[in-house]
């Protein structure tokens, strides 16, 4: 093998997963078809749980040190959703994509993964041990498995023969990054008399510290191929259809088009190939939800790769990847579909569509309808399908950062090893026998008891009483069998 795992593309899915690969203590090798890094403007948000998981690696106040962002309002269908800052540790931040990748690219290098850069996949042939990348220029990298982070075009996809069922786009829409004058009163999502629509969200500032912002400008059905430059003019135009001579383009920085295509992957794994990012998922970008929803594909399949490769995963382990990540892309596809159906992204001006936009509008207003929300789209609702979660609400989500004295609880994640929480010390014994694997803490604490995988979800969790069964049972199912790991 010349390497463990090889990430094929280094977007953010692809270097976030080869920076829980090294946490997991695995070699790998990340490879680019492009030159450098790329400068498109693309996401322009990060979730609570997103942030939590980088945090989780420590990165996240580095990040936050280097990247402009901004706390700000999450949306749905446009209509703005006034949350409640204290519903989670980190609330939704505006943060641009670049800087994400830029960080990211930077902290591997300073971890010593370089990314290999002009390296185009052309094709990829598995064996029952081992994968081999084959190369435009005919290199060959062999690895055990291999990761396609190659985005919504996917190569390996393609040569996996994957399904990738759904819908082709069938409008287009302009997104572009933006410098406006009499912006400052502008809502986040407006309408014009004509069916023009304009969004705008905030995104960070330009070389000058002058505030960007992001503009989708759609309504009226464009077909316009997603390949025809977008002019300054056409955004001329649609500001004035919109909001008449207000508001002014200033500078137009990136403009390109965008589709409401919807797909996704019928299997993440194909053999020890596995698909993460957008080369499992395509659709809108509403809510940066594509971005994020790729890390999170990384942050799941990370450790359970490095089990694999490390000898210790139990049976089944590598399977749980498609059955937690698949319904979690669903979801995301079936909120989208449902947003630019009330944002009437197609422009029909349906009055049926109207009047469920009004309706929504109003309904967004409710406490209890803004929190269901607000869990769906900072990713805090993600819920794994776990055993034992139908007796434990806290099983299958993310685990609750608490207090155990001289840390908190997500920093003990640092080491990409698995922590088992257990108040009065009561399954020390037990726990002993998967040492190189978990971590003890919160003996002195007032917590529940609970199994936290080294990507931040809940496993187990026990009441005072309970005994050691269920531990035992789950410590086996996530973290293989007892004593000491094969590698170690
Ligand atoms: C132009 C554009 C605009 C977007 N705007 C938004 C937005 O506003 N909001 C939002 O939520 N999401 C948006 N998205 C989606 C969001 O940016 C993606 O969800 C996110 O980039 C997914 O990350 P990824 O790492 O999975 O894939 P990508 O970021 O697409 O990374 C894939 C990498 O694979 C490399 N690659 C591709 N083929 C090969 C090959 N054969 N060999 C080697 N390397 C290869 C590419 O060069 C690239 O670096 C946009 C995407 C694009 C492309």
């Amino acid at each position: 093998m010349d390497t463990n795992v090889l990430i094929v593309g280094a977007g953010p899915t692809g270097m976030v997963l080869a920076n829980e690969l090294r946490v997991a203590g695995v070699s790998t090798t990340v490879v680019d078809k492009l030159s450098r890094r790329s400068e498109l403007s693309k996401a322009g948000g990060m979730q609570s749980r997103t942030q939590e998981s980088l945090d989780q690696r420590g990165l996240l106040e580095p990040l936050l040190a280097s990247a402009h962002h901004e706390l700000s309002t999450a949306h749905f269908a446009g209509v703005p959703l006034p949350l409640a800052r204290d519903r989670h540790r980190l609330p939704w931040r505006s943060m641009p994509q670049v800087s994400i990748e830029a960080f990211l690219e930077e902290h591997l290098a300073a971890q010593g993964i370089q990314i290999r850069r002009d390296h185009e996949l052309s094709n990829v042939v598995q064996d029952e041990n081992g994968v081999t990348a084959i190369f435009s220029d005919g290199a060959e990298i062999r690895s055990r498995y291999l990761v396609a982070a190659d985005g919504a075009h996917s190569t390996v996809r393609k040569l996996v023969r994957a399904e990738f069922p759904g819908r082709r786009g069938t409008a287009t829409a302009i997104a572009a990054d933006v410098r406006l004058r009499g912006d400052d009163k502008a809502k986040m999502h407006t309408w014009g008399e004509d069916g023009r629509r304009v969004q705008l969200f905030p995104l960070g500032t330009d070389a000058h510290g002058r505030p960007l912002r992001r503009l989708v400008l759609g309504g009226l059905g464009s077909t316009t191929p997603r390949d025809v430059p977008v002019t300054a003019d056409e955004i001329r135009d649609g500001l004035r259809a919109v909001f008449g001579a207000r508001v002014e383009l200033v500078e137009l920085c990136y403009a390109r088009r965008i589709t409401n295509a919807a797909r996704l992957v019928a299997q993440y794994r194909h053999g020890r190939v596995f698909l993460a990012g957008d080369a499992a998922h395509v659709h809108l970008p509403i809510g940066a939800q594509g971005m994020n929803t790729g890390i999170g594909d990384a942050l799941n399949l990370g450790w359970k790769l490095g089990a694999a490769v490390r000898g210790w995963a139990p049976e089944g382990l590598l399977d749980t990847y498609h059955a937690e990540r698949h319904p979690v892309a669903a979801a995301v596809l079936r909120n989208v579909q449902a947003q630019s159906l009330l944002m009437d992204w197609e422009g029909t001006r349906d009055p049926d569509v109207l009047a469920a936009k009004d309706l929504f509008t109003a309904m967004a207003q409710l406490g209890e309808v803004q929190h269901f929300l607000d869990d769906m789209l900072s990713g805090m609702g993600i819920r794994y399908p776990m055993p034992g979660s139908a007796d434990q609400p806290l099983v299958g989500l993310p685990a609750p950062d608490v207090d155990l004295g001289a840390v908190r609880s997500h920093e003990l994640l640092r080491s990409g090893r698995g922590v088992l929480l257990d108040p009065g010390n009561r399954f020390g014994k037990l726990a002993a026998a998967w040492s190189d694997r978990i971590d003890r803490a919160g003996q002195d604490a007032d917590v529940q008891p609970m199994l936290i995988r080294p990507d931040g979800y809940v496993c187990w969790a026990g009441g005072p009483d309970d005994g050691a069964d269920e531990l035992e049972l789950a410590l086996g199912r996530w973290f293989g069998e007892e004593g000491p790991s094969l590698h170690d």
